[in-house]
């Protein structure tokens, strides 16, 4: 080979090795490059390099065939070369000449094997980097995953942008739904085409991730906010390619604007700010969509505080019955009451409605339930041993327990521990959505009134109601929420107080004792009085009033005037 070519040789092989060997920035057009200028150089036709993961992935073709230059005129194989990798891919190239063409020299041979070989060995570790990069970044459905979203966390953090972006954790809303709607297969390709929806939405900056199941997490820049809200509150999604199958597709979210100066460590630190407000997202009260602010922090804070403490109270007798009488509003007589739990901590008391839903979570308040059974049954003994009058309490247990198999053995040990007959304890549940529940609410309600325990079902009316729940389950008792009370402003005869008669009157004629909670003015009094609904239990009578208040009042009756009916 004549000087100039062999230096031109030399020239374009190092540049192919320092562009193949670039650590930052590798470019495969400029790579591809300089392979054509070699190619020419040494009177090559055509280069072709096979890669396959595994003999049988060559077997069955699967494979990733390059070929980046072919003037069209080779004919005949002049180098081939297999290669097979530790990990047992294979890696093969052959070079194609022209028999028009005089045949490679012994140095131009050489020449052509030390450019494929270099090619083979860039491409063995390229696919190397890149089976890491799909096995440490992304998920098995090809969705980038968390560590992904950490890199690019990292990246911004790196190039003091952060703040900049805002990011997001949302679960779509019913995909369970869609699922069995239209199959697992095309539930995939919906979701997949929502995140691209989002994607979209979030322009160039965005990161979306799965953190598992329909949840994910994303990274956006903070002015793409409104078109990401949009999708995220809802569009319809097509699956399939005539664009006709469409299914309405939404997520419920927390986001967190990342502030100016936030010290970002770990995936924990931004994890920790918008799990609490998708969680809320989550259950919906107020929004699906939810920023995540101080007040929620502060909220989180409290409910970590209160899980670290709670253990510790029960030992520490922190907790105590308040009872609230329940009255017969035909004579004012106290004719039961519910027992409902206070917590004095640290010198204050904490309300059930912040500690309950905190220790839901768990089964921790099962152990709180069964204690509060335990201090009323000695309550009552103490009163049939002081020879007052004692009348039926309910206690309040949360559908918790009815995952234990022997929640009725416990709840009888109890009761027959202390010695208190089975008539004077009511034991009170609240309504509940799904079958498995409904099986155990009605395998314990049943044991219950076999022994002779009244049962009630709390709150009826609150959340989804649903009439099978009183038909079919063997309940002595119904409280009707407040909430089917019509406040002293609204219509006699709104749709709340045509409920309410309904309600009452349905659950009178099926025999079950009827108690309306809430009560607060007379003239709901008057209501219950008019739809006969004797029993009252609320604020009108008393609050819930801690024990001695309580025995004082055992026994006595409440002034009631009401309109005598006509
Ligand atoms: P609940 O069982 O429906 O209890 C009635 C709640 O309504 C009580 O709130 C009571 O103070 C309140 N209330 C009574 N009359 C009125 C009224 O006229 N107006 C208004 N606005 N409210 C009234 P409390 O004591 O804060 O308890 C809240 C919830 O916490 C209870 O709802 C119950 O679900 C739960 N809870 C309380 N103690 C226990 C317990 O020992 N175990 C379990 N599992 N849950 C409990
Ligand atoms: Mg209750
Ligand atoms: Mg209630």
């Amino acid at each position: 080979m004549e000087r100039e070519r062999e230096q031109k040789f030399h020239e374009l092989f190092e540049a192919l090795v320092e562009c193949a060997t670039r650590f930052e920035s590798y470019n495969r057009d400029e790579f591809v490059r300089y392979i054509i200028l070699l190619c020419k150089l040494l009177r090559v036709e055509k280069g072709v390099t096979e890669f396959y993961r595994s003999e049988s992935h060559r077997k069955r073709g699967d494979g990733i065939i390059n070929c980046d230059y072919d003037t069209g005129r080779g004919d005949y194989i002049a180098y081939e070369r297999e290669f097979s990798t530790k990990t047992g891919a294979i890696i093969s190239a052959e070079v194609y000449m022209s028999s028009e063409e005089p045949p490679l020299s012994t140095d131009e041979l050489h020449k052509v094997d030390l450019v494929m070989r270099a090619i083979i060995s860039f491409i063995a570790r390229n696919r190397m980097a890149m089976t890491i990069e799909q096995v440490g970044f992304y998920d098995e459905a090809g969705y980038p995953n968390l560590r992904y979203l950490v890199r690019s966390v990292d990246q911004h953090d790196f190039n003091g942008e952060l703040s900049d972006y805002a990011a997001m954790h949302f679960n779509l809303r019913h995909f369970s739904v869609i699922n069995q709607d239209i199959g697992r297969a095309l539930g995939d390709v919906v979701m997949r085409n929502y995140i691209n929806a989002l994607k979209e939405a979030a322009g160039e900056g965005g990161t979306f991730c799965r953190a598992g199941g329909d949840n994910f997490t994303a990274l956006f820049p903070k002015e793409k906010m409104d078109a990401v809200l949009k999708v995220i509150r809802g569009i319809p999604v097509c699956y399939d390619t005539k664009g006709e199958k469409r299914v309405n597709v939404s997520a419920s979210a927390g986001v967190f604007m990342i502030p100016d100066g936030f010290e970002w460590s770990n995936a924990g630190s931004i994890m920790d700010k918008v799990m609490p407000a998708s969680m809320l997202a989550r259950r919906g009260d107020t929004s699906t969509v939810v920023f995540c602010n101080e007040e929620m922090m502060k909220a989180r804070d409290r409910i970590m505080q209160i899980q670290r403490v709670f253990p510790h109270a029960i030992e520490a007798e922190e907790f105590r019955v308040f009872y609230q009488p329940k009255v017969d509003i035909r004579d004012g007589r106290i004719v039961g009451a519910e027992a409902l739990c206070r917590w004095f901590h640290d010198g204050k008391m904490v309300s059930p409605g912040e500690f309950i839903p905190v220790r839901e979570q768990n089964t921790d308040i099962c152990r709180l339930d069964f204690y509060m059974l335990d201090m009323v049954c000695r309550d009552i003994r103490r009163w049939i041993d002081e020879g007052r009058e004692p009348v039926r309490i309910s206690v309040n247990f949360s559908r918790k327990n009815l995952v234990d198999l022997d929640l009725q053995e416990h709840i009888l040990e109890i009761i027959d521990r202390n010695n208190v007959p089975h008539g004077l304890i009511e034991i009170e549940l609240t309504e509940t959505t799904t079958d498995v529940e409904f099986r155990d609410l009605t395998r314990v309600a049943t044991g219950l009134r076999t022994e002779g325990i009244y049962t009630s079902v709390d709150d009826f009316g609150m959340g989804y109601s649903s009439l099978n729940l009183i038909r079919e389950i063997p309940w002595d008792v119904l409280k009707i929420d407040r909430c089917f009370l019509p406040d002293d402003c609204d219509s006699e005869n709104g749709v709340t107080a045509l409920m309410y008669k309904h309600v009452v009157s349905m659950a009178l004629d099926i025999g079950l004792e009827c108690i309306t909670e809430g009560v607060e003015t007379a003239k709901q009094l008057e209501l219950l009085s008019v739809n006969n609904c004797h029993i009252a239990q609320g604020f009108f009578f008393d609050r819930p009033l801690p024990l001695a208040e309580f025995e004082a009042k055992l026994g006595q009756r409440y002034e009631i005037s009401l309109p005598s009916k006509s």
